[in-house]
Parts: C-alpha cells; structure tokens; sequence
C-alpha cells in the first residue's frame, strides 16, 4: 500500500496530497499553538470537532454564495479541499475590542467598535505576523487591488452571516481570523476562501455571561477548552448522532420520499 504524500505540516493541520490533481486533504489535529508557537499543547478531540465545525460553517457560507475551497468531509479528521495558492496574509475581522487590538489601543476588552474593523497581517513565522497595509500589500504585490476589493467585501458578508448565525445560538462573535487563496483557470485566477473557521481562529463569548467559547481558554491559561469547543459545536447542532436532529433537514430527499410512499388512507 502507498502511503499518501504529505504537503505541509502547520500547527493545527497537516495537509496532504489529494485523490485528483487540484485537491488536498486538511487534517485536523489536536495540537493548540499560541503566541508564534512559544505555548505549545493539546486540547483533546479539538481536531474532530474544528473539522465539523469548519465543515458546518463553510458550506453555510457556501449556501450564501461565498466561493470556499471546501468539497466534502471525509471523516471524523479529514476534509477533501481544492488546491489553492495561499495568498500570504492573515486577514482579521473585528467587532469589538479584545487581544491584539485592545492591547495596540489600550482598549477595554469586550468595548464594541463604532464600526466593524478589517485589519491584514503578512503570514510569517519568522516575523511574527506584522501587521500590514493595504499599502503595503500593494507595494510587495503579495495581492492585486482587485483581489484585495474581493476579500475584503467577502469578508464583511462572512461577518454579517457569522454574527447572525452565532448570535442565533447565544452567541457573540467578537472577531476572527480568515484566509484566501488563488485558484487558476488557465490565465485566469481568483480568490476564494480558504484554511478553516473554527474557535481556533475566532473570538467566541456566551452573549449571557461572557464567557469565552474559544482558544483563549488555552492561549490564558482558563481551562475548560475541550468543553468550550464542545459547547460551541453543541449549539450548532452537531453533536448528535449523524440522523438526530442536529442534522440538517433535507426537504428534497424529504418530498421525494413522500411521492414514492403511497398514502394512507384516511380513517
Ligand atoms: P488578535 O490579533 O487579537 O490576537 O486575534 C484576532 C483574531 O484572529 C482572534 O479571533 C484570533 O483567534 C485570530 N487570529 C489571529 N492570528 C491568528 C493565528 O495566527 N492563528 C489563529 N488560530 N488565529 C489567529
């Protein structure tokens, strides 16, 4: 048997070559990283459960019409993606002060923001990930202008989805951290979303007691992580069993099977 070639190993995922020319597949791992990978452990079963969730969130947006690069999951770690090439930038969406933004501005965490902030930051280990400029990001052209008009309005909808959908279950989405890339069509090229949407990479508060549903609990030393991604994948539905309720019903299937059953007669 052969074994399959892996791509790249991150901190949270390793990606390995796909089944046809232009997929990967992104397996989810337990390791948690913070602070450019200076803390470093794990949080048990988080891979499985960010894998459900990305998967829930993605074809969501995906059902709103936001190109991503997700195809399908294929099992409890692994999902089938297409083959992008990654544009180099770390592209965060913030609705209210906390982390780094607090911390810069010397603002009180949890302060809403009089309007919803995008903020780049180049993707590099070596440098700590610095925060960029549109400027900057033209200069070194690591995206042209039109890509950089496409994700930044795909990021404001992924917000205003994200926010609704969140807010339906409690709660609130303080911020989060997205990723692009390139695909290619002949001499054609465009953006679509990419990497993963997950508490790992997203700011998650109860909306009732504040409580933080995300990787802070690991980056600061709380506790109670494995439980919070828990709850998180909770409310959304998918941790009942693969038919419970938590699934998403499916009319189609639902209306055909009523054609196909005759019936019954009326008492
Ligand atoms: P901050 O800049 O406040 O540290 O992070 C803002 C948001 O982006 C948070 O939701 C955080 O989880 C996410 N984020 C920023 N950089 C990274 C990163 O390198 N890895 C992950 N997993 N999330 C990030």
């Amino acid at each position: 048997m052969s074994r399959r070639r892996q791509i790249y190993e991150g901190k949270a995922k390793i990606l390995y070559e796909g089944p046809e020319p232009g997929t990967i597949i992104q397996y989810f791992k337990d390791d948690a990283t913070a602070f450019n990978a200076q803390k470093k452990g794990t949080i048990n079963g988080k891979g499985v459960i960010n894998n459900r969730i990305s998967e829930h969130v993605f074809l969501r947006l995906s059902h709103i019409g936001i190109p991503t690069h997700f195809i399908r999951r294929l099992n409890m770690r692994e999902q089938l993606v297409r083959q992008v090439e990654i544009i180099p930038l770390e592209v965060v969406v913030r609705n209210v002060a906390a982390g780094s933004l607090s911390k810069r501005l010397g603002l009180e965490e949890g302060e809403p923001l009089p309007h919803t902030l995008i903020e780049y930051y180049l993707k590099s280990d070596e440098l700590q990930d610095p925060m960029v400029a549109e400027e900057h990001i033209a200069c070194f052209g690591w995206a042209t202008h039109e890509e950089m008009q496409d994700i930044s309005s795909m990021a404001i909808r992924v917000n205003d989805f994200l926010c609704g959908m969140f807010a339906a279950i409690d709660i609130r989405l303080v911020d989060f951290k997205l990723e692009f890339g390139r695909i290619w069509d002949q001499d054609y090229s465009r953006v679509i979303l990419a990497d993963e949407i997950s508490p790992d990479n997203c700011r998650l508060w109860d909306m009732n007691s504040g409580e933080k549903l995300d990787k802070d609990r690991f980056r600061r030393d709380l506790g109670g992580e494995e439980e919070a991604y828990q709850e998180v994948a909770r409310r959304l539905g998918l941790l009942q069993g693969e038919d419970g309720p938590g699934e998403v019903f499916d009319l189609s299937a639902h209306r055909s099977k009523l054609r196909t059953t005759p019936a019954k007669p009326k008492k």
